[in-house]
């Protein structure tokens, strides 16, 4: 087991990217803290964990608050006595986010609370929290958006990774001497639910599709690996990456036939 007696908090653990890593991290041996939104959800990815003899706690937290995020981490010390792993993975693709023109201000505001200000409150409480345990790794979720101007534009999603591959950066040089870690993960085109849900016609899949060599959607799963090998020892000397988990989308000019 790559991660016994680590505790890892994990936002957006309900769905998607989040709920596969907390089911990874738990079979590694990780005492997970689920953190999201959607109670219903995240609960039952608790409950999973259990059944197979792991740690988790569930806790509600909107990440864009502060009063909220404080919380998920002091819920983490308080439950399992420390913390070791950050993945602040929540994050939201709006339905009504568009280029420059359509997008309104409210969607924007929206989706730079979740997806910036989400990122850095997780850090300001949660990088103490690190400081007190001796150290750790945070992995901050990205988008390969954040590398490429979007074919199917979402301008308020995509100037918002790339803000979050700025923070990392500066937090993992801030952070390197204290043992804290810090990397963004850049996932390529998932089929998750919120990726669908945009992409929501077939037209939209295939041309999302085009630009990706492998010719495929990547799975949440295949991002939980590359999350666990960014929290555990087997990364010690990885800091400051943007880590491209992507079917080679951000290598390609224009791809094979
Ligand atoms: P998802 O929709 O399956 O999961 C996101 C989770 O975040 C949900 O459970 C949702 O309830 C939660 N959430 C939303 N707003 C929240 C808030 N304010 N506070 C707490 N939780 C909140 O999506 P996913 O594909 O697993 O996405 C996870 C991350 O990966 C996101 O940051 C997303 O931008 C990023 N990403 C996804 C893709 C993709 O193709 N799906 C590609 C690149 C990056």
């Amino acid at each position: 087991m790559k991660l016994k007696d680590k505790v890892a908090l994990i936002t957006g653990g309900s769905s998607g990217i989040g709920k596969e890593t907390s089911l990874l991290l738990a079979k590694e041996g990780a005492k997970i803290v689920v953190v999201d939104i959607n109670d219903m959800n995240g609960q039952a990815v608790v409950a999973q964990i259990k059944q197979t003899g792991g740690e988790a706690i569930y806790v509600h937290a909107d990440v864009s608050k502060a009063k909220d995020a404080e919380n998920m981490v002091a819920q983490a010390e308080h439950s399992f006595g420390k913390l070791d792993i950050l993945l602040n993975n929540a994050g939201i693709m709006h339905s009504n986010d568009n280029d420059a023109v359509k997008t309104s201000e409210e969607v924007f505001d929206l989706t730079y609370n979740i997806n910036i200000k989400g990122v850095f409150l997780g850090c300001k409480y949660g990088i103490p929290a690190l400081q007190r345990a001796g150290g750790g790794s945070i992995i901050n979720t990205a988008s390969f958006v954040a590398k490429l101007g979007a074919a199917t534009p979402q301008l308020a999603y995509t100037a918002s990774k790339g803000a979050v591959l700025a923070m990392s950066r500066e937090l993992a040089v801030s952070h390197a001497r204290e043992g804290i870690r810090v990397n963004a993960l850049c996932p390529g085109p998932l089929r998750t639910e919120l990726l669908m849900k945009f992409l929501n016609t077939e037209e939209k899949k295939q041309r999302r599709l085009v630009h990706v060599p492998m010719g495929r959607f990547g799975e949440a799963a295949e991002m939980a690996k590359a999350v666990l090998y960014l929290a555990s020892d087997d990364s010690s000397f990885v800091t400051g990456t943007e880590f491209m988990v992507d079917g080679g989308i951000t290598a390609a000019y224009v791809t094979p036939e």
